[in-house]
């Protein structure tokens, strides 16, 4: 039983069964049945039907409910942690200590944020009228997210999208179903009318198509790759529909003359290796000044060759498996064809072959140097544990005054076609600010890597795509803005009208004129 939708779990139409895969093992989790259009057209009427009820929820009440839910989803949250790991192989710590809190957090925001949700107050803009601001949630919203972090992924589309009043039909990625459907009964147990949160778990080109092609589908939010989000593009112009993109990322990693080497080089590593680098911010690419270049590389490689692969569920793993085969090939495949081309494997760059890791799709954390700017590793995504170090500028520190090599680390950073997160690392408060203000990113961090919070929005620029996730930023996407504007005069012929009757008498002083 693994769609959602009105309130209660049912079978996929399609009839056609699919495994949920452990990727440190190969073995079946659960097998779900996918979904088909029929399927998607059941949840659109679903919410569809919840709308009314649901966008005429005062905000307590809607704020009642996600009160609830962070409660109910703190009450599982191990057995979360542990479905959430199974499903995409990441370490329990990951989603034991990030992924299950982050959403609890983000749960309780929105519960607050769903009362603070207002238009703009009230006012004369015209000496005729009261204009007054109202932000109205826009209906069904057809939502699609990707395999890296499921559960967080559904909750930054689910919440704030029901916290404004809309009604939403979710589209995990059909390889890691299992953490969003328990989501939707909580959000149902939580006191939500059936129908609010509806979950088909179907492929892309079948159930996501339908989804974002039905014509009840007010809004399309999408987080995925660069090309699935054209494609989304594509279908939504046929509305036309709102939309709302979080796509991929390259995110550059830069190091000033005056970092703090042994913090910037901790940074790296956990900045690129987090979640198995599956991460949309994570550090790809370091552009690490020349006079301090050999002693990054040298600290990022003793850092990465201590890292622990392992079990998901073991509490000493650092690193799980990449989410199947495929993604491992992938991965793989950019580092091979990247010694192809003159690149140097600093550490990693292999395919662990112990009896421990061997049945799952493992790669270990890997540094290449060596590399042009314009290499394919560089330039394209390749989602996985993988980071590039480049040297930039003359060599000689800086002394203040013009920043040519701080000039050309930014113009490195921007060039690629995404814009999604970037870092920065120095002690000059003066070289930060330059750098956080030029660099072209939805994020940029000054001498860390990685952090999120509820209060912050995420979301790019560039390839990556736009609107924001988290914050109240996001609800600026989930939420039309409707002008009202009331008549002062009460008058048949208003002041406005003598440009088109143009013989009317002039108007008499207005009421409330000097009043
Ligand atoms: P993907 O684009 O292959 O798939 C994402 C989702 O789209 C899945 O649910 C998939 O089933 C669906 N899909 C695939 N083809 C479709 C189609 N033709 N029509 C409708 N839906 C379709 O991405 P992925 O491999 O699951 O995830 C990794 C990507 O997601 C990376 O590029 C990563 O950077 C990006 N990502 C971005 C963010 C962000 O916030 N910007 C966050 C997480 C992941």
């Amino acid at each position: 039983m693994h769609q959602y939708i009105a309130g209660q779990r049912s079978r996929g139409s399609s009839g056609n069964p699919y495994d949920v895969i452990d990727p440190s093992t190969g073995e079946t989790v659960e097998t779900v049945e996918l979904a088909d259009a029929d399927d998607v057209d059941r949840a659109v009427a679903a919410a569809s039907t919840a709308f009314g009820e649901w966008s005429r929820a005062t905000p307590g009440e809607r704020s009642a409910v996600l009160t609830k839910l962070a409660g109910l989803i703190e009450a599982e949250a191990e057995s979360i942690a542990e479905l959430e790991s199974k499903q995409t192989g990441k370490p329990i710590r990951l989603s034991g200590e990030f992924d299950v809190p982050g959403t609890i957090d983000n749960t309780a925001f929105f519960a607050g944020a769903a009362r603070e949700l207002a238009g703009k107050a009230a006012a004369e803009y015209s000496p005729d009228h009261t204009s007054m601001v109202r932000r109205e949630p826009i209906g069904v919203v057809g939502s699609i997210a990707p395999w890296n972090y499921p559960l967080q992924m559904a909750a930054w589309k689910v919440l704030p999208a029901i916290a404004a009043g809309n009604t939403i039909v979710l589209k995990p990625a059909e390889n890691t179903p299992l953490t969003s459907l328990r989501l939707a009964e909580l959000v149902t147990e939580a006191g939500a009318p059936a129908g609010v949160v509806n979950v088909i778990t179907g492929t892309g080109p079948v159930a996501g198509e339908a989804l974002i092609s039905h014509r009840d589908v007010a809004m399309v939010s999408f987080t995925g790759s660069s090309p699935v989000g054209r494609r989304v593009m594509e279908l939504a112009s046929g509305g036309p529909k709102r939309i709302h993109l979080e796509l991929g990322g390259k995110a550059p990693f830069v190091v000033l003359d005056d970092a703090d080497l042994e913090a910037a080089a901790h940074g790296a590593v956990a900045g690129a290796l987090i979640n198995t680098g599956q991460d949309c911010t994570a550090a790809t690419r370091a552009y690490v000044h020349r006079s301090r270049f050999s002693e990054f590389v040298d600290r990022v490689a003793e850092l990465m060759a201590a890292v622990r692969l392992g079990a998901p569920l073991d509490p000493a793993t650092d690193q799980g498996p990449l989410i199947h085969r495929a993604q491992q090939e992938r991965v793989a495949g950019f580092v091979d064809r990247a010694r192809g081309y003159g690149a140097r494997v600093v550490v990693g760059g292999e395919i662990p072959k112990t009896d421990e890791l061997i049945r799952g799709s493992y790669y270990a954390p890997t540094l290449i140097v060596d590399v042009p700017q314009d290499a394919e590793i560089v330039q394209r995504e390749i989602f996985g544990p993988v980071l590039v170090a480049l040297p930039f500028g003359s060599g000689a520190a800086h002394q203040g005054g013009n920043d040519p090599d701080l000039d050309e680390a930014i113009a490195l950073a921007n060039d690629t076609p995404f814009g999604l997160a970037a870092s920065v690392w120095t002690r000059d408060v003066h070289r930060a600010m330059h750098a956080t203000r030029a660099i072209r990113s939805g994020c940029v961090w000054v001498n860390d890597h990685i952090p999120i919070i509820s209060e912050m929005p995420h979301g790019g620029v560039k390839a990556s795509g736009f609107g924001k996730d988290m914050s109240s930023y996001s609800f600026e996407e989930y939420t039309a803005v409707k002008h009202v504007m009331y008549d002062l005069t009460a008058t048949a012929a208003k002041p406005w009208h003598r440009t088109v009757f143009r013989d009317a008498p002039p108007n008499e002083p207005h009421p409330l004129a000097g009043a």
